[in-house]
């Protein structure tokens, strides 16, 4: 038998339930959609309809599973909450044509797009990188995985609520770019692969979290996403 040796122990793949069953989906990499809900476009003083949408990633690892507690992150003031319908690939390519787009989901979660927003300003005002922003360790929470076949987006409300206190309210179909547009313009910059999320863009009414929140996130129709900031 032929094994790599490594030098150290590899950590397990980051995954992610499967709603209603004992499957994991294995999580190859994190795609994230930076301005896609015309009214967050406006709170954040931009106009939706100007720029193509942009793209950023985080870290497999920063996977944090429903139910979990996530400590505050250090290096920050101002940690926002982003609620976000998160499309997970069973397959994928370069180049995906929209009406091909579709057959390429094996699911959607419900997810948190967690925001140094202080550093993410900071950043942007000198044209900086987002990564220590966007891509810090437990910034990518998400709900179990609803298969494609049990749900398609449409006119779903979607939903975050801060210690009971409801903070954002929208529709998918306010999103500025679809899931199918999102998925064909994505594969136009990297090769898209089985294992791939890609979270979609959060609606307006962002906001801090402070150390003990309790914050529940949902979208009509897939489980709902729960966790809690450490005290
Ligand atoms: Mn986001």
């Amino acid at each position: 038998m032929v094994y790599t040796r490594y030098v150290w122990t590899p950590a397990a793949r980051p995954s992610v339930a499967v709603a209603g069953t004992e499957d994991r989906f294995a999580v190859r990499r994190i795609f994230c959609v930076g301005r896609n809900y015309a009214d967050h476009v406006r709170e954040m003083g931009g106009d939706p309809k100007a720029d193509p949408p942009i793209f950023f990633t985080k870290p497999a690892d920063a996977i944090v599973a429903s139910g979990s507690v996530v400590r505050y992150p250090p290096q920050t003031a101002d940690l926002h909450f982003e609620a976000e319908l998160v499309v997970a690939l069973k397959s994928g390519g370069t180049d995906i044509e929209q009406d091909q787009a579709l057959s390429h989901v094996y699911g959607y979660a419900v997810g948190n797009d967690l925001t140094r927003r202080d550093l993410q300003h900071a950043a942007r005002a000198k044209g900086l990188p987002w990564d220590m922003s966007k891509a810090f360790d437990a910034s990518a929470q998400i709900g179990a995985i609803t298969p494609a076949e049990r749900f398609t987006p449409g006119a779903q409300s979607i939903w975050l609520q801060v210690n009971g206190q409801q903070r954002q309210r929208s529709q998918l179909t306010e999103m500025i770019w679809s899931v199918p547009e999102i998925i064909a313009l994505l594969s136009g910059f990297v090769a898209l692969q089985p294992g791939d999320l890609i979270y979609t863009g959060t609606p307006d009414g962002v906001g801090p979290l402070q150390r003990g929140d309790q914050v529940r996130v949902g979208i009509d129709g897939l489980d709902e996403l729960e966790f809690r900031i450490a005290e």
